[in-house]
C-alpha cells in the first residue's frame, strides 16, 4: 500500500480549532508514566500546530478500559506531561465529547491546547459509532490523525471523524513519517532487500511473510517461529514452540520463497533450553535439529555470524519480531547480535514491534535505525500490505 496523503503542512491550520488524534497509550505503573516516549514523539507535531496559532484539542486512547469510565485508564498523567514538556498548561477535559468538554474546547484560543479524556471510555469509539465521530468533530475545523499505532483500526477517533464527520483531515509528522518511509521499503527499495522476521508464532506473522516473499531478496527467520518451519522440512523440533497445525502454511511459504528465488536463511543452530523457564539449564547445539526433551530458545552464533553477514551487505533492512527469547539475558544474544548488524550495516533500517525495538533501544542503536516504528499492529500491518483505515481515510496530496 502506498499513501500520498496531505500533512499539516499542506493546509492552513492558523486560527483554528485542530483535533489531533495522538497515541498516547504510555505505560504506567501505580499512576506514573514509565516511559514518555509516545508523548514525546507526538510533540513536533503539537508544537507545529500551536506555532501556527491553531487552538489543538488532543484526543487518545488508553488501555482498554472496554467503554467504561475507569479512572485507571485517566489521561490526568499525560496531560501533566504534556504541561512539562510544552511548557503551558494543557487542560484534561472531563470527558470526550461531553458539554462541559465542548464549552471547553469553544473557549479554546489559538496557541492554547486542550486534551481530551480517554476516547476509549465511551463504547462507541471502538464501535466507530457515527453519531460519536460526528460530536467529536463538531468541536474542531480539521482533523489530524497522527496516532500510527491505532492506525490500524477504525474507531471513532482515528477514522470516524474523517469519515463521518465531514472536517478535512490530514497526517501528522509521525504518520507521514511511517508511511514514507516505510512504504518507500516496500516499494521501491533499495537492494538487496532483507527482511528479518521473529517473535514467537508463525501465525501472527504469515500475512507478513507472505507479502514480503514477493518483495524482498532475502528473508531472515528467528525466534519461536523458526521452529514451525524447521518441523515443516522434516526436522525434530523436541519441545520447542511449534504450531503443528500450521505446517502445511510454512511449507507453502517455503515453497513460494523457492520459486521467486528468495534466499531464506533458518538457523543453523541454537541454544536450547531444558524448560520455558528463564533459569532453565542449557546447552549450544550445532545444528538445526532440536533433541527430544529439549526447546529452541535462541540463535546461537554461527547463525548469528550467517545473518550478521546478510545483513552487511543490504541496501533495505526490515526487521520485527525477536530472534529468541530476549527478555531472558541467556537467550537474548541472537536478538542483539541482529540489533548490532542492523545498526552496523549502513542500509535503509526499519525496526518493529515490541521485543526488537526494546533491544535496539537497551543497546543504543536507536539512532542508528533510519526508522523506529511506533506501532506494532499497525507496521505489521502496514508490512502485510493491508490498508491502514485511520490512514486512508485521510486527504490524499
Ligand atoms: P511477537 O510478539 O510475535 O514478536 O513475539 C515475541 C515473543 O516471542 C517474545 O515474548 C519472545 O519471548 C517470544 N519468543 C521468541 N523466540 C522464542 C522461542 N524460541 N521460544 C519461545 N518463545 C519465543
Amino acid at each position: 500500500m502506498t499513501y500520498n496523503k496531505k500533512t499539516i503542512e499542506d493546509i492552513d491550520v492558523a486560527g483554528r480549532k485542530v483535533l489531533v488524534r495522538c497515541d498516547f497509550n504510555v505505560p504506567l505503573k501505580d499512576g506514573v508514566i514509565t516511559s514518555d516516549k509516545r508523548i514525546v514523539g507526538a510533540l513536533p507535531t503539537i508544537k507545529y500546530l500551536l506555532d501556527k496559532g491553531a487552538a489543538v484539542i488532543l484526543c487518545s486512547h488508553m488501555g482498554k478500559p472496554k467503554g467504561e469510565r475507569n479512572m485507571k485508564y485517566t489521561l490526568a498523567p499525560v496531560a501533566a506531561r504534556l504541561t512539562e514538556l510544552l511548557g503551558q498548561k494543557v487542560e484534561l477535559a472531563p470527558d470526550t465529547i461531553g458539554p462541559e468538554t465542548k464549552k471547553m474546547a469553544a473557549a479554546l484560543k489559538g496557541g492554547q491546547a486542550l486534551l481530551l479524556e480517554n476516547t476509549r471510555f465511551d463504547k462507541r469509539e471502538e464501535a466507530n459509532d457515527p453519531e460519536f465521530a460526528k460530536e467529536l468533530a463538531s468541536m474542531a475545523e480539521i482533523f489530524v490523525n497522527d496516532a500510527f499505532g491505532a492506525a490500524h483500526r477504525a474507531h471513532a477517533s482515528t477514522a470516524g471523524v474523517a469519515m463521518y464527520g465531514g472536517l478535512p483531515a490530514v497526517c501528522g509528522y509521525l504518520i507521514q513519517k511511517e508511511i514514507s518511509v516505510m512504504g518507500k521499503a516496500l516499494e521501491d527499495p533499495a537492494r538487496p532487500f532483507v527482511a528479518i522476521l521473529g517473535g514467537a508464532k508463525v501465525s501472527d506473522k504469515i500475512g507478513v511473510i507472505s507479502n514480503l516473499l514477493e518483495k524482498v531478496d532475502t528473508l531472515i527467520i528467528g525466534g519461536g517461529m523458526a521452529y514451525t518451519f524447521f518441523r515443516a522440512m522434516g526436522n525434530d523440533v523436541g519441545t520447542s514452540i511449534c504450531e503443528y497445525d500450521k505446517l502445511d502454511l510454512a511449507r507453502d511459504m517455503l515453497a513460494k520463497a523457492k520459486e521467486r528465488k528468495v534466499n531464506l536463511l533458518l538457523p543453523v543452530d541454537n541454544y536450547i533450553g531444558r524448560e520455558y523457564k528463564e533459569d532453565t539449564i542449557y546447552m549450544r547445539i550445532y545444528s538445526d535439529s532440536i533433541p527430544d526433551g529439549w526447546m529452541g530458545l535462541d540463535i546461537a552464533e554461527k547463525t548469528q555470524e550467517l545473518y550478521a553477514k546478510s545483513i552487511a551487505g543490504a541496501g533495505t533492512v526490515v526487521w520485527n519480531g525477536p530472534m529468541g527469547v530476549s527478555e531472558w539475558p541467556h537467550f537474548a544474544g541472537g536478538t542483539e547480535a541482529v540489533a548490532k548488524a542492523v545498526a552496523e550495516s549502513g542500509a535503509v533500517s526499519i525496526v518493529g514491534g515490541g521485543d526488537s525495538v526494546a533491544a535496539v533501544e537497551k543497546l543504543g542503536y536507536a539512532d542508528r535505525m533510519t526508522h523506529v516504528s511506533t506501532g506494532g499492529g499497525a507496521s505489521l500491518e502496514f508490512l502485510e500490505g493491508k490498508d491502514l483505515p485511520g490512514i486512508s481515510c485521510l486527504q490524499d496530496k
